[in-house]
């Protein structure tokens, strides 16, 4: 005779065992795995940047551009659970560690997941001007907003190809310009994380710019959000 907690035993044991085999090994992998990555919403309307960039290259560049680095870093990811529980910055911080058979691809659909999400936050209809103490950091990097300004599109327009131009906190002073191609970041070769970055890559402008990068950049410069760059130059002193 069975005592009560033995049958409960019994009885969940038999359970699993039937239950078991329905799963397959897939369903089971996905069940122990984290989420992984998520394409984080635009924050704004895809019009929202008009006239200076246009609804549609927004909506291609946010809805297929960087939701397909967004999967296919999950896919190059697949069953690696230690990094779907990374941040995106976590990941291309250490992609030496990356194994080398999936490392190109974490690298550049990594840093496509990274570097557009942080594009999207610099952005904003109110555009503004520097103010404060980044507004002294650019000119004590600088000598003015304007002369950064100058340097920043410089910087973009000599990017051969597809690829990237950034503001990093600097060593000798307070802030430097580096440009990084593909979808390569600074931290990926030791640097700090930016604080803003432009898109250089055609598809960032193609349908109203076409090869006018100059004038995309020039109508850039206008949407740029002066207060998130002010509170990620904040972060990033606080962080030292
Ligand atoms: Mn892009």
């Amino acid at each position: 005779m069975m005592t009560r907690r033995e049958l409960l035993r019994a009885t969940a044991a038999s359970t699993l065992a039937l239950s078991t085999p329905v799963l397959s090994a897939s369903s089971r992998a996905a069940a122990a795995e984290p989420a992984g990555f998520t394409l984080p919403p635009l924050p704004y309307a895809f019009d929202a940047l008009e006239p200076h960039i246009d609804a549609k290259t927004m909506e291609i560049h946010h809805d297929r551009h960087h939701a397909a680095y967004v999967a296919n870093l999950n896919k190059a990811l697949e069953g690696q659970s230690e990094w779907l529980k990374m941040t995106p910055l976590e990941v291309i911080s250490k992609l030496a560690e990356v194994p080398e058979k999936i490392r190109t691809a974490v690298r550049n659909n990594g840093g496509g997941h990274y570097n557009h999400t942080l594009f999207w936050t610099v952005m904003s209809k109110n555009g503004g001007e520097p103010a404060g103490e980044l507004k002294k950091a650019l000119e004590d990097s600088f000598g003015t907003v304007a002369d950064f300004q100058a340097a920043f599109t410089d910087a973009a327009m000599k990017q051969f190809g597809s690829g990237w131009a950034w503001l990093i906190p600097g060593k000798e002073k307070p802030l430097q310009i580096v440009a990084t191609a593909n979808q390569d970041n600074p931290v990926m070769f030791g640097q700090p994380a930016p604080i803003l970055g432009v898109d250089v890559w055609e598809h960032a402008y193609y349908l109203k710019y076409q090869n006018r990068r100059a004038d995309y950049l020039a109508a850039w410069f206008k949407v740029v959000n002066w207060d998130q760059v002010a509170a990620n130059y904040a972060a990033a002193k606080k962080a030292g």
